[in-house]
C-alpha cells in the first residue's frame, strides 16, 4: 500500500518538473536568443532616430517654404499703389526671413524698382545724403558766413554763363542754405523755382519741401509732397537710389507724424505705408547687393530640372525656387538669415523629438556643424545623408553608440528577464509544494476514513454481536435463572451504552465541525466537571490499577458551556488511562496562572512521537501502533475536544515523549471577582 502511494506521488511530482524543466530550458534559449533582438531593436531605434530627423527637417522645410509662398502672394496682391500699400501692412515675420524677389516668365515683377544712383543727387554728394547732412552742421553756427555764402549763390545762379550742371549745383546749395537759416518760406519758392528751370527732380529736394511745410504748419501741402514723391516712385516705378529712398521715407514719416491734428486712422494708413515701403525697398536693396549671386542662382535653376536650388555664403541662404500659382509660373528668389532661422530650427527639433536627445547625431551647415550632440559614442557613423536643395541643412551624420553601451543593454535587459524567470520558477515550485502537499493530506485523510470506517465497523459489530447473542438467549427462553436473565439484561445494557457514546461523538463532531453548535457559556466551577469526570473514571482505572491524582486550587470559576466541557476533559483523560500501561499514575492539575486557570493531565503511558503530535488532533487520526491499535478508539475524541476547546477560545496543547507519557494542557479565562 505505502509502495503504491510512493509511486503515485512520485509520479506526480515528474509531472510537475519535467514541464518545469522544459519551461526553463525554453525560457533560457529565448533569453539568449533576445539578445540579439535587443540589438537588432537597437539598430532599428537608430534608423528610427535617422528617418525621424529627416523627416521633421523635411517638414520644415516645406514649412519655411510654404511660408515663403504665402508672402510672396500677398506681397504681389498688395500691388505698389499708394493707397494700396497704406491699407495693411504685409509682415515678414518668419524667422530669418530677408527678402524676396519674384520672376514671372516676362521678367521680374516685385519688386519694381531697378536702382540706380540719381545724377543730381551725385552732383550733391555722391549720393551719400546723411553724410551731406552731418557736413552742413558746421556751418549752421556761423551765420554770417551762411549768409554770404547764399548772397554768392544766389548772384552766381544769375549768372546764364554758368553750365547748367553748376547751375543745378548752385542752386541746391540756394535751397540747402534757405532751409538751414528756417527761411523755409523763401526756401518753399525757392523749390518751385528750380522745378520751373531744371528736370532734376530729387528726393532730397522733395523732402526739404516737405520739412519746410511742416515747420510752416502746413501738413496737408506736406503730405501732397510726400505722396507725389513716393508715388513717383513707386506708382512709376521711377530709378532710385535705394538707401538714399530709404532714408527720405524715414524723414518724411517722422515730419508727417509730427502733425498733431493726424487722426488715428491717418496715423495708421501712414504707418502701414511706411512699413510696406520699408519692406520693398528691402527686398530691392538685398537683392541688388547680391545681384550676381542670384542672377547666376535663377540662371541654373531655369537650366536644371529641379525645382529650388540653394547656396550659402556667410550667415546668408540664398533659396530659388519654381513657384506655381492660379496658372501662372514663377521663380521666387529669397535670402534667409541663417543666424535668426538656426534658433528656429534647432527649438522645433528638440520640441518635436525630445528622445533624439539620447542619441549622436550632427547636423550640417556649410560645412559647419549647426547641431553637434555627441556623447559618449564611437566615431563610427552608422548613417549619414545629405539634405535636398531647398533644406537649409546640408547632411545628417548619426554615429554608433559604443560597442559596450548596446553590450550593457543587453545585460541590463537580460539579467531582468533572468530575475523574472528565476522568480516564476521560485513561485511554481512553492506552488508545486503546495499542491503536493494538499494532496497528501488528502491521501491521508482518504486513508483515515477507511481506517475509520474499518475500526467503526469493527466497534460497532462486537457489542452489536454480543446483544444479538444475548437477546437470542432470553428469546429461546434458554435462561431460566432470574440471575442470568438480570446478569445478561445488564450486559445488553453496557453494549447499547458503549454504542450509543459511540454514535453520540460521531454526531457531535459532525455537528461541531458544520459550525450548527453554538456553546451557551456560563459561569461554571471547573471542579465540578472534572469530580463528575473522575467519579466516572475512576473504576476503570482501578481496573488497571491506575493510581489517579487530582490536585486543585478548590474552586476554579470560569465561563464555560457544562456539557461540552465535560466532553472535552473526559476525552483527554479517557485517553490518559486508555494509553497508559497498568501500575502508571494518572494526574489531573489545576492551576492559577495569571488571568487563567490551566488544567493539566499528565499521564505516564506510552507518549506520542514527535512526528505524530502535530496530527492526532486531526479528525479519525489515530497513531498505528500496537498498543493503540490494541485499544478501542474512533480517533474523534481529541478531534472534538481541539473543537470544543476553540469554541471556547482557547486550544490543547500537548508535550509528549515516547515511552514517557504525556501531557495535555489546556487554559480557560478566570471569571474576575468571582
Ligand atoms: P482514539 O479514539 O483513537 O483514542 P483520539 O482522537 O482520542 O482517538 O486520539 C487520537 C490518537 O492519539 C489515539 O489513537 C492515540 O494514538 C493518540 N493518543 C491520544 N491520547 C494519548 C495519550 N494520552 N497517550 C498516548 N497516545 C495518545
Amino acid at each position: 500500500m505505502k509502495n503504491k502511494r510512493t509511486k503515485r506521488f512520485l509520479f506526480l511530482i515528474s509531472l510537475l518538473i519535467f514541464p518545469i524543466f522544459l519551461l526553463g530550458f525554453l525560457s533560457f534559449k529565448s533569453i539568449r536568443n533576445s539578445a540579439i533582438v535587443i540589438e537588432t531593436q537597437y539598430y532599428e531605434q537608430l534608423d528610427q532616430v535617422f528617418y525621424g530627423i529627416t523627416e521633421e527637417t523635411q517638414k520644415m522645410n516645406e514649412e519655411l517654404i510654404n511660408n515663403l509662398n504665402i508672402l510672396t502672394v500677398k506681397k504681389l496682391q498688395l500691388g505698389t499703389t499708394l493707397t494700396r500699400l497704406s491699407r495693411s501692412v504685409v509682415k515678414n515675420d518668419f524667422p530669418g526671413l530677408e527678402s524676396v524677389v519674384v520672376w514671372d516668365k516676362n521678367g521680374k515683377i516685385y519688386p519694381r524698382l531697378n536702382p540706380t544712383r540719381d545724377s543730381s543727387d551725385n552732383l550733391l554728394n555722391n549720393g551719400d545724403l546723411p553724410l551731406f547732412e552731418q557736413k552742413l552742421i558746421p556751418i549752421q553756427h556761423r551765420t554770417d558766413l551762411k549768409k554770404k555764402h547764399l548772397q554768392l549763390r544766389v548772384k552766381r545762379s544769375y549768372n546764364k554763363k554758368l553750365s547748367e550742371k553748376s547751375q543745378v549745383l548752385n542752386e541746391l546749395g540756394i535751397i540747402k542754405l534757405l532751409y538751414q537759416t528756417k527761411s523755409y518760406a523763401q526756401c518753399i519758392k525757392r523749390i518751385k523755382r528750380y522745378h520751373r528751370n531744371f528736370q532734376h527732380s530729387t528726393l532730397y529736394i522733395d523732402l526739404l519741401e516737405l520739412k519746410s511745410y511742416t515747420k510752416l504748419g502746413h501738413f496737408s501741402k506736406a503730405y501732397q509732397i510726400g505722396y507725389q514723391s513716393f508715388s513717383n516712385i513707386f506708382e512709376k516705378h521711377q530709378l532710385v537710389d535705394l538707401s538714399q529712398a530709404q532714408y527720405v521715407l524715414e524723414e518724411m514719416y517722422a515730419h508727417l507724424l509730427s502733425d498733431q491734428k493726424l487722426k488715428e486712422d491717418e496715423r495708421k494708413n501712414l504707418w502701414a505705408l511706411n512699413e510696406n515701403i520699408k519692406n520693398i525697398l528691402i527686398d530691392a536693396k538685398v537683392y541688388h547687393s547680391n545681384y550676381n549671386q542670384i542672377q547666376q542662382l535663377k540662371k541654373q535653376l531655369s537650366k536644371s530640372g529641379t525645382n529650388s536650388l540653394s547656396v550659402k555664403k556667410n550667415s546668408t541662404w540664398f533659396l530659388l525656387h519654381k513657384f506655381n500659382f492660379e496658372g501662372q509660373k514663377y521663380i521666387i528668389s529669397s535670402t534667409w538669415d541663417l543666424n535668426r532661422l538656426n534658433p528656429w530650427v534647432i527649438k522645433q527639433l528638440n520640441i518635436t523629438r525630445p528622445t533624439w536627445k539620447k542619441n549622436s547625431f550632427q547636423l550640417f551647415q556649410a560645412e559647419k556643424l549647426l547641431i553637434d550632440q555627441k556623447f559618449n559614442y564611437s566615431n563610427v557613423v552608422y548613417k549619414e545623408t545629405p539634405f535636398t536643395q531647398d533644406s537649409p541643412f546640408d547632411g545628417l551624420k548619426l554615429y554608433k553608440p559604443q560597442e559596450s553601451e548596446i553590450q550593457n543593454m543587453i545585460h541590463t535587459r537580460s539579467g531582468f528577464l533572468y530575475g523574472l524567470l528565476f522568480v516564476s520558477f521560485i513561485l511554481i515550485i512553492i506552488g508545486a509544494t503546495f499542491v503536493l502537499r494538499a494532496i497528501k493530506k488528502e491521501q491521508k485523510l482518504l486513508g483515515m476514513k477507511s481506517n475509520f470506517l474499518s475500526s467503526i465497523t469493527h466497534e460497532l459489530k462486537t457489542p452489536l454481536t454480543s446483544i444479538k447473542m444475548f437477546a437470542e438467549m432470553m428469546q429461546t427462553g434458554r435462561i431460566k435463572t432470574l440471575e442470568k436473565t438480570q446478569e445478561y439484561g445488564s450486559l445488553i445494557h453496557k453494549e447499547t451504552h458503549r454504542l450509543q457514546l459511540m454514535v453520540d461523538d460521531i454526531l457531535n463532531y459532525s455537528q461541531i465541525d458544520q459550525g450548527v453548535i453554538k456553546v451557551n457559556l456560563v459561569e461554571h466551577n471547573l471542579m465540578n466537571t472534572l469530580n463528575n469526570i473522575i467519579i466516572r473514571v475512576s473504576p476503570i482505572a482501578m481496573t488497571k490499577n491506575i493510581h489517579f491524582e487530582l490536585q486543585h486550587p478548590g474552586s476554579a470559576i470560569i465561563k464555560a458551556d457544562p456539557q461540552y466541557l465535560e466532553s472535552l476533559l473526559q476525552n483527554i483523560i479517557d485517553n490518559a488511562i486508555k494509553y497508559s500501561p497498568r501500575e502508571t499514575k494518572v494526574q489531573v492539575i489545576v492551576s492559577e496562572i495569571d488571568l487563567y486557570y490551566e488544567v493539566k493531565i499528565i499521564d505516564q503511558g506510552i507518549g506520542i512521537a514527535k512526528k505524530e503530535q502535530t496530527y492526532i488532533f486531526d479528525l479519525f487520526y489515530r497513531v498505528g501502533d500496537e498498543m493503540t491499535r490494541k485499544t478501542k478508539g474512533s480517533g474523534l475524541g481529541l478531534a472534538i475536544a481541539q473543537s470544543i476547546a476553540k469554541l471556547h477560545n482557547t486550544q490543547i496543547t500537548l508535550e509528549s515523549e515516547l515511552s514517557k507519557g504525556s501531557t495535555f494542557r489546556v487554559k480557560f479565562k478566570k471569571v474576575p471577582n468571582a
